[in-house]
């Protein structure tokens, strides 16, 4: 008998226990989904918090929802991809088509959604099963590594930034991933930004400016003047307040994560003058397509650390320290 093909990955079992790795039988497209050979995986912040036990999904779970790779397999149905195209897996896999939300152009709030790495199978491996429907044709300027933080980091960046709104003056929050491709976006559309980190962390500051930013501190820091809007990246809810006092009447604040620890109690008077404070949740598929097409246009030039997939824990860890500039990526080596 041949030997069976196999794929392997990084499963996470419970919040808190080190991922680990995994070997399969390589799996079948279903209909309506193609299966990828994973070329890279961006490591987001959403994957800490799914190990934290912030937030909670299936498990056991392969974590990884900014993937790259290439077609491998075709399921019934597909029509309009090919063997060897490379595509772009981001965090909603898949949505109902139903709900009032998928209904009104915002599968982002679908009622019965997949997310990928959370409730579906990601792209910490060799190899992924995906909706085809959710899966983007990605710009020809950005190799595997540096097209992978494009697909969360970016694109729900992106979905912040609209938010944000005409927003002439702009403070970003926490200065990791999403704010290095987002800060780069909002000046080469002739915005000023301002960037914010942690108290004492120079390197992120002097990263942030390197980039073109106008001013760089800590988030403690009043900015040079006040801020039309602000996104907050970082997951602290101590920030939405002090962001509250950085924007000008009529300004907003967006916090972008998915999770974020409690908010403080503030004065009204921090709100007063129809300052605004919104989340971001997920994307719309209408998302990507902008996003992707304005990176490309943009020139937007990612900055990625790539490592093998088997050091997704070390990762990780250094997400939490804070010790990486722009975004991680995981490689999977051959097996
Ligand atoms: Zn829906
Ligand atoms: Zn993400």
């Amino acid at each position: 008998m041949p030997d069976q093909p196999m794929m392997h990955a990084m499963q996470m079992d419970a919040p808190g226990v080190p991922l680990h790795r995994v070997e399969r039988p390589l799996p079948a497209p279903g209909p309506g989904e193609i299966r990828l050979t994973v070329r890279a995986c961006g490591v987001c912040r959403t994957d800490l918090h799914e190990y934290d036990g912030d937030i909670h999904g299936l498990l056991p779970i392969i974590p990884g929802h900014e993937v790259v790779g290439l077609v491998d397999a075709l399921g019934e149905g597909i029509t309009d991809l090919a063997v060897g195209q490379r595509v772009g897996v981001p965090w909603l896999g898949h949505a109902c088509g139903t709900c009032r939300y998928c209904r009104s152009g915002r599968e982002n709030l679908c009622d019965a959604p997949l997310f990928t790495g959370f409730t579906r199978d990601g792209g910490y491996a060799s190899h992924m099963i995906a909706d085809a429907r959710f899966c983007f044709a990605l710009p020809d300027g950005f190799d595997d590594v540096h097209a992978a933080p494009l697909l969360c980091a970016g694109l729900i960046g992106y979905r912040s930034y609209r938010l944000a709104g005409d927003a002439p003056v702009l403070g970003l929050y926490g200065f990791g991933a999403a704010a290095h491709i987002l800060a780069q976006v909002a000046i080469w559309q002739g915005r000023k930004v301002f960037a914010f980190t942690r108290e004492g962390d120079q390197a992120a500051q002097d990263f942030a400016r390197e980039i073109g930013c106008a001013w760089a501190g800590p988030s403690s820091a009043a900015p040079p003047e006040p801020l039309d809007a602000a996104i907050i990246f970082a997951a602290v809810g101590e920030l939405v307040p002090i962001a509250l006092r950085a924007v000008r009447k009529g300004g907003r604040v967006v916090c972008a994560g998915i999770h974020m620890s409690d908010i403080p109690a503030f004065a009204y008077a921090d709100l007063w003058e129809e300052r605004q404070i919104l989340s971001v949740a997920n994307l719309t598929r209408a998302d990507g397509i902008e996003f992707l097409a304005l990176a490309a246009q943009a020139g937007i030039r990612t900055h990625a650390e790539a490592l093998p997939l088997d050091q997704a824990n070390v990762a990780l860890d250094r997400l939490r320290r804070g010790a990486v500039e722009g975004a991680m990526v995981l490689i999977p080596q051959a097996s």
